[in-house]
């Protein structure tokens, strides 16, 4: 087999970014050995070797991956993961945990990729110790995404016990749908029974929501995260610029330990998507979602401190709504 890589030189001679941030990757992950040439196609020069090769296999998008193979037809691809996943993927993700996660260059490496991609590449690196954290309708549009990368992942969801019926059976649908597992996480009962006994079940309308998302969420999220590499959260920038401003793509999870002395990964690839890339990823591909929001819900939650969104609202404004907005967090992505 061999590999030859296209690369683009700009009209102003300048390297294309996208090509230097494959190659990074593929040199990140010790593939690079791999390619066997490398050719470039000049913007604006017809007769240079990649555009020729463009022009042959019918290509726009730079860069782009000739594999041949004797007795075959050349395989080309366009993307950077599908490639590394088609071609390279014969060594297993365990081996593949060598060097340590680069936040920094994988920020830069996001910022530029669709939500898939940096899903697909996440569990290209885990696999199974990649869990995503099911409730939302941003966390299908996730599920949705790692199901077409054809790679394994794991998915979990906290029961908080108060959840509203709609929301318990969506969950079983979306189990179906995707025929995934989703592994379920419920309050200890060591720490919530004395809870409600003492406060009753509604405390969080008269002193606040932390105590009662503390048992029922934050204590079981910490169960859930255990033995993992990397988790995957449908956390946006514009839920709440004023708790959620400063997200980024991937960042160290300073609340959970990771294993193996690594530090959990925490991963965002929906950071900069709005609510309405949301619902058109969830429409375009006929995801099933939570037929709250077919009542005017936005975000959901529990049942007693969700209610339907008002006109001009936003989103995040129907959660506790009684409590000071900059509170409006229910402690599972704090630091
Ligand atoms: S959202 Fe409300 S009911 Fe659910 S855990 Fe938090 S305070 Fe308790």
């Amino acid at each position: 087999m061999s590999i030859l890589m296209v690369k683009k030189i700009l009209l102003d001679g300048s390297p294309c970014g996208k090509c230097a941030q494959a190659e990074e990757m593929l040199r990140k992950r010790g593939y690079w050995d791999r390619i066997d040439s490398v050719v470039y196609a000049e913007e604006g020069n017809a007769e240079s070797a990649g555009m020729k090769l463009a022009a042959e296999y019918n290509i726009e998008l730079a860069p782009f991956f000739i594999v041949k193979n004797e007795d075959e037809p050349d395989r080309i691809y366009t993307r950077v993961f599908e490639f590394i996943k088609k071609e390279l993927e014969s060594i297993q993700p365990e081996e593949k945990l060598t060097g340590d996660f680069d936040i920094a260059a994988a920020n830069v490496e996001f910022a530029n990729l669709e939500p898939g991609e940096i899903l697909a590449g996440i569990q290209n690196m885990f696999g199974p110790k990649l869990v995503l954290a099911f409730s939302g309708a941003e966390d299908v549009a996730l599920i949705d995404m790692a199901a077409k990368n054809d790679m394994p992942f794991s998915v979990f969801c906290l029961d908080t016990g108060r959840l509203h019926g709609e929301t318990y059976e969506y969950l079983d649908t979306v189990r179906n749908h995707y025929g995934v597992s989703i592994e379920i996480f419920t309050p200890s009962p060591l720490l919530l029974e004395p809870f409600i006994n003492e406060k009753g079940l509604n405390s969080f309308l008269k002193d606040g929501h932390s105590e009662c998302c503390g048992i029922r969420k934050v204590e079981p999220l910490g169960r859930a995260l255990k033995n993992r590499k990397a988790w995957a959260t449908g956390l946006r920038r514009d839920q709440s610029p004023a708790t959620r401003g400063d997200l980024k793509y991937a960042e160290y999870d300073e609340s959970h330990p990771g294993i193996d002395d690594r530090p959990l990964l925490k991963i965002n690839p929906l950071l900069d998507w709005t609510s309405q890339q949301v619902w058109d990823y969830i429409r375009i591909n006929e995801i099933p979602y939570n037929p709250l929001h077919d009542i005017g819900f936005r975000s959901i939650g529990c049942q007693p401190c969700t209610r339907a969104s008002r006109p001009g609202e936003h989103e995040r404004a129907a959660r506790w709504w009684w409590e000071d907005s900059t509170k409006r967090e229910c402690g599972l992505h704090l630091k």
